[in-house]
């Protein structure tokens, strides 16, 4: 089959290669797929997409009319697809559920250690010959109390990491997990926002939990907050946040996802000037870490998602073999 994968980077290519082992045609786009690049598709009867590849009812009207049939994601979440359009116009549209919830739960844990104990500032200090702890305090992670917002594939093995460092571990889920519940306690949202120490976020992104992290659900939480996000960027208000980082009621935060990071992560803008001005101010606080959505990118993970990837669009073409469907069910 024809696939034209967009926000295709090297990586992509060494690992769908890997994959794909030529059973597919693959032709591998750097441009994001858009408005503006979806013409590229025309002929491609696969499409294959990223997180910050748009896949509103526009794009897909034009797949569509240019005879594009199925949207293979190479991603778990699917907030970016407009799945009723897609579903309206007969479009087929395949995810990878799951391929390393590790990734994601470990990506998570290091924003806390380096938070905590400051090793991101520590390495550029040393290098500079600057051995002075003074601002690098951390603290004991044992006996912490740490909330998990969602307690999926992801958000189960980071609370089980959790458990396993000592800390007490609070969750909520409205469809709580029974395996993680015999060591974690299901409390309610406000429960959670009163009691925890660090709050991580692994819920998806939906019409119920965007900005779920605003002004009324900070105000609930204790002072000296650390807040943890490698969800998706639009579950948290970044302008609340930063009003309570100027207030001292964040201590720490660590982000890998943004609300408007489809502009510019995942590139190498370093020589251009960055114009979203809320992002640069997050930037200038000593106690924020942000990364570029890299929370997934492991060796296994990304071997996963090429090989998931591969078996949807054979399964699609040849009617065998299991298709991992997003359908409007799925999407609520
Ligand atoms: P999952 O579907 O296994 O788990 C999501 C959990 O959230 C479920 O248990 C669900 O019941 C729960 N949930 C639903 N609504 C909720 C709400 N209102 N409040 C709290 N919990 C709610 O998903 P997963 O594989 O664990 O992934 C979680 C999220 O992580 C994804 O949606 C995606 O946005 C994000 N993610 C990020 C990266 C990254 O690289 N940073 C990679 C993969 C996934």
């Amino acid at each position: 089959m024809k696939v034209a994968v967009f926000s295709a980077k090297s990586y992509d290519r060494e690992f769908l290669n890997i994959a794909n082992q030529d059973r597919h045609e693959i032709a591998y786009i750097e441009a994001k797929l858009s408005e503006d690049t979806a013409a590229l598709a025309a002929g491609f009867p696969a499409v294959c997409a990223f997180v910050n590849d748009k896949l509103n009812e526009h794009v897909l009207r034009k797949l569509h009319q240019q005879g594009t049939q199925l949207i293979a994601l190479r991603s778990a979440g699917f907030n970016h697809v407009d799945v009723r359009c897609a579903d309206q116009l007969g479009l087929t549209v395949a995810r990878v559920p799951a391929y390393s919830p590790h990734a994601v739960a470990e990506h998570a844990l290091a924003l806390i250690l380096s938070l905590n104990r400051k090793t991101y500032r520590a390495f550029n200090r040393v290098r500079e010959a600057n051995f002075s702890l003074e601002g690098l305090l951390g603290f004991d992670m044992v006996g912490k109390s740490v909330g998990v917002i969602g307690t999926g594939k992801i958000g189960a093995i980071f609370a089980t990491i959790m458990n396993a460092m000592g800390c007490k571990v609070m969750a909520y889920d409205p469809l709580p997990d029974p395996d993680i519940a015999h060591f974690a306690r299901y409390v309610s949202l406000a429960e959670l926002y009163a009691g925890a120490d660090i709050i991580s976020l692994h819920c998806p992104l939906m019409p119920e939990t965007q900005h779920l992290i605003n002004e009324s659900s900070l105000r609930q939480m204790k002072d000296g907050v650390m807040l943890i996000n490698t969800s998706r960027g639009k579950i948290v208000d970044t302008v609340a946040v930063i009003q309570n980082l100027k207030r001292g009621k964040i201590a720490y935060l660590g982000l890998d996802v943004y609300e408007e990071e489809g502009d510019f992560f995942f590139d190498d803008l370093s020589q251009e000037i960055i114009k979203d001005d809320v992002f640069m101010r997050l930037l200038t606080f000593p106690n924020v870490l942000i990364t570029s959505h890299q929370g997934f990118f492991t060796r296994e993970a990304m071997t996963a998602i090429a090989q998931t990837t591969v078996e949807n669009i054979s399964a699609f073409e040849s009617g065998a073999g299991h298709l991992h469907r997003v359908t409007v069910g799925l999407a609520g």
